[in-house]
């Protein structure tokens, strides 16, 4: 019996790289892995974390298939990172964390969570980092369980770095933030459109600036996600659902495709009310509860508590009403304009009878 890890993986044998891990196996291990390939639940943090470590300075970055164990923080925000570690179907358990630190990292290689599972509490965090080259970040197939979270705010994708988040699947109760975020390259495109939204978490990229555009394909925007203040000019949303999906001061929608977007049904949003008395008296008096498709941005200024922030919250609505009737023009499809005109025109009634109020 060897002393080593028994763990294989299939890729190993395909490539004809390394056919095996190397690492030492834990005597009690039943299936004979190694510490980091082990799935035994009462395996010690420490002890795992300074194994990456030992491996990171042997210049070993080869973590594909790994289990980390819950509550584990791997923190590899001062290793050396040569070459970047390699973290394909790695298993992240429970309240596990990544944390890359605001380091900047270059050249050709990847930075890969390819495959990789994240558990309930788990945070991948890659916030203020920046990377530049040819430089990937490859989040393809991951997925992200219920009550996961990846933070990539502040981040900078220069050169031709690029941010893979193909076939990812972020579940509900999930949160991508991708706040200020700087993207050249991303790639966000649902291939199999037959398997439902891949993106069904909350999606928060707050003056995110996506240089050379994105493609956002089946993905179901769950409440709080917000692209405010973002320039959309490149930006394609198909197959989406912005029902519950704010664009408040977003830069340019009229410039964005919108491409069998669901938005909210009137019927759904009413129940979200919660206006004060006074509002509601006015809103009544203003809606024509007829079918006119609804923006979360009116719904968030009706749930406003002030007269003022109602006031600026119709304003900001409407702007986004008219930027959406624009872009539907450009596309020639009228009856979808007319919907959003009449958005635009009750927002503007809205502000003016709050005016007088
Ligand atoms: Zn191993």
């Amino acid at each position: 019996m060897s002393d080593t890890c028994a763990y294989k993986d299939p890729d190993w044998e395909h490539q004809g790289q390394r056919l095996d891990c190397g690492r030492p196996r834990r005597s009690d291990d039943p299936k004979g892995y190694c510490i980091l390939h082990s799935s035994d639940p009462r395996r010690d943090c420490t002890e795992f974390v300074d194994e990456v470590i030992r491996s990171l300075a042997n210049r070993k970055g080869d973590f594909n298939g790994c289990n980390v164990p819950a509550g584990t923080i791997v923190d590899l925000s001062v290793q050396r990172l040569e070459p970047l570690p390699d973290f394909t179907a790695t298993i992240w358990n429970e309240h596990s964390q990544f944390i890359l630190g605001q380091r900047h990292l270059d050249g050709h290689v990847h930075l890969r969570f390819h495959g990789a599972s994240f558990h309930d509490g788990v945070v991948l965090n890659l916030a203020g980092a920046s990377f530049a080259g040819r430089l990937e970040v490859d989040l393809g197939g991951a997925t992200f369980l219920d009550g996961s979270a990846a933070n990539l705010s502040s981040c900078t994708f220069a050169g031709g770095a690029r941010l893979i988040l193909s076939q990812c699947r972020f579940e509900p109760r999930t949160e991508l933030k991708m706040n200020s975020c700087t993207l050249r390259e991303m790639v966000w495109i649902n291939d199999d459109h037959q398997s439902g939204p891949l993106f069904a978490g909350v999606l928060q990229c707050r003056g995110a600036n996506f240089e050379c555009g994105a493609t956002f394909m089946g993905s179901d925007f769950a409440e709080r996600s917000t692209f405010e203040g973002v320039d959309l000019r490149n930006v394609t949303f198909r197959n989406c659902s912005l029902a519950r999906t704010s664009l408040r001061n977003a830069i340019s929608i009229e410039d964005a495709e919108f491409d069998n977007v669901r938005w909210a049904t009137p019927a759904k949003q009413r129940k979200q009310r919660r206006a004060s008395w006074r509002v509601a008296q006015s809103w009544r008096r203003l809606v024509d509860e007829a079918n006119r498709v609804t923006i979360q941005d009116e719904v968030d200024a009706m749930a406003s508590m002030s007269n003022e922030k109602i006031t600026s919250g119709f304003a900001a609505a409407e702007r986004v009403y008219r930027g959406l009737k624009k872009s539907y023009e450009k596309r020639a499809d009228h009856p979808r304009a007319a919907e959003f005109h009449y958005g635009e025109m009750e927002m503007r009634r809205g502000v003016e009878s709050q005016d007088v109020v």
